[in-house]
């Protein structure tokens, strides 16, 4: 009557696709894409088990790619809609969907030219026109609002921090007796004492959870992100080179705007000029702005007191190319922010290039570099790096600011999933490398008795 199948994000961090089979009515919550090892996305093009236009609705918890980018897929496999996301995930949507299905023709064309493919021709898993198709599904839907997808069958958005919009989906299913269950969907958990968005809300219990584990073995470096961020601009402001942050779009950018204009305000780091050199930043910052139900009671002070939180002094938003491109001619010391945050593509490829070789540029790295990542390749102390085509020398100094995290750790997951409630009946640990998620689902058996389990790829379960 009732079943759960795991489509993604199990054993692994990307992919998150959850089908809850309801006496027949057919729900997925997140339709998320496969990204990181070749194995893992070529997943992508794999047809669901089921027939795309047999699903009743899909439910997303958030904007990030890894829970939403496999949508436009769905629509263009026959899936009509209603996709139900809160209005501010909608809004990060209409920017990073036909961002991703750009990005998806571009590589297409490149392996077209290059004959790299073994399929002729190589075609986008996703076209732009798939991705505005898939917006045309969007439903928003408020925090804490109950829509009913089907008589017995309702759900109920909380929200998560984590990223703008983020949220947990608790669903209510009517069973025989005309008694209900619940399940509880985490999303991607966020961290309490963060900066601009509102705390998660503690899980509040239900007959079954779904919890992500993504640093389910880890804790976040305990010092404050504000005093390693201040240290490294000061020593990189010292060698008046130009400090390259290669900056996640959305949250991430954000974040570090906000941490940048209190270090100045404080007079901990020194009015630098500062430019924000990434369209899809841009317009997620404008997200950020706008989304005023969504900010904490500091932001809040800010806005009234006439404050732009996410505008240091200095601050210039970059727009067209040819005024990117000008920014070669910057001397330091100057700080540009630029996508994207591992380094796999955007303007701060141009950056790169162009400042790499020279010893008094320092690279800051904001986040997670995966694996096989120019990122990764650059933080781990290569020689060189091939950036279109060309191998560049790297003289640049390389730092990585540990303490930012848009994820719960392992301490932080404890507390989020630890308020008191109903406990569940059963607990599936998902959203995590297999050591994490092991080590999570251990950590809440022993701390409270909860019956855990670690699904894993494609497993169905009845409930
Ligand atoms: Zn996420």
């Amino acid at each position: 009557m009732l079943s759960l199948t795991f489509l993604g994000a199990a054993g692994t961090v990307t992919g998150s696709r959850y089908l809850l089979d309801a006496h027949g009515t057919r729900i997925l919550i997140d339709a998320g894409l496969f990204q990181g090892t070749k194995e893992l996305r070529l997943r992508n093009w794999a047809p669901l088990p089921i027939p795309a236009d047999s699903l009743a609705a899909v439910v997303l918890t958030h904007a990030h790619i890894d829970h939403t980018g496999f949508l436009p897929r769905l629509v263009h496999d026959g899936f009509g809609g209603p996709t139900y996301a809160t209005p501010p995930t909608a809004r990060l949507l209409r920017i990073v969907l036909p961002d991703a299905a750009h990005l998806q023709e571009e590589e297409a064309r490149f392996a077209n030219k290059a004959g790299s493919s073994r399929h002729t021709p190589a075609l986008p898993l996703f076209t732009v026109h798939d991705a505005q198709e898939a917006l045309g599904t969007l439903a928003g839907v408020p925090f804490g609002q109950r829509v009913t997808l089907r008589p017995g069958i309702e759900f109920t958005y909380h929200r998560q921090g984590h990223i703008l919009g983020a949220a947990a989906v608790e669903l209510r299913v009517k069973v025989a007796g005309g008694e209900h269950v619940t399940i509880y969907f985490s999303g991607d958990v966020g961290r309490y004492d963060v900066p601009i968005l509102k705390e998660p809300e503690r899980y509040p219990g239900s007959t079954f959870l779904v919890v992500e584990s993504t640093y389910g073995d880890r804790l976040h470096d305990p010092t404050d992100p504000r005093d390693q961020l201040a240290d490294v601009i000061n020593e990189a402001a010292a060698r008046k080179g130009v400090i390259l942050v290669p900056a996640f779009a959305i949250d991430r950018t954000q974040e570090l705007l906000y941490l940048l204009r209190e270090l100045v305000e404080d007079e901990a780091i020194a009015p630098l000029p500062i430019f924000l050199d990434s369209p899809l930043a841009r317009e997620a910052t404008a997200a950020y702005r706008c989304c005023v139900q969504e900010h904490d009671a500091e932001m809040r002070e800010l806005v009234r007191g006439g404050v732009d939180p996410f505008a240091p002094p200095n601050f210039e938003v970059v727009g067209r190319v040819d005024e990117s491109k000008r920014l070669n001619a910057l001397a330091g010391p100057a700080i540009i922010l630029s996508g994207s945050g591992m380094a796999t593509g955007g303007r701060i490829l141009h950056h790169l290039r162009h400042r790499l070789p020279d010893p008094a540029t320092t690279v800051v790295f904001t986040g997670f570099q995966a694996q096989g990542t120019r990122g990764r390749r650059i933080l781990d102390g290569e020689k060189e790096i091939k950036i279109f085509g060309e191998m560049v020398p790297i003289a640049a100094q390389v730092r990585s600011i540990s303490s930012l995290s848009a994820h719960a750790d392992a301490d932080e997951l404890t507390i989020w999933a630890g308020a008191p409630g109903a406990p569940p009946s059963r607990v599936f640990v998902t959203h995590g490398e297999p050591a994490a998620s092991r080590a999570l689902a251990e950590r809440l058996a022993s701390r409270f008795g909860w019956r855990c389990e670690t699904p894993s790829l494609e497993e169905a379960v009845a409930l």
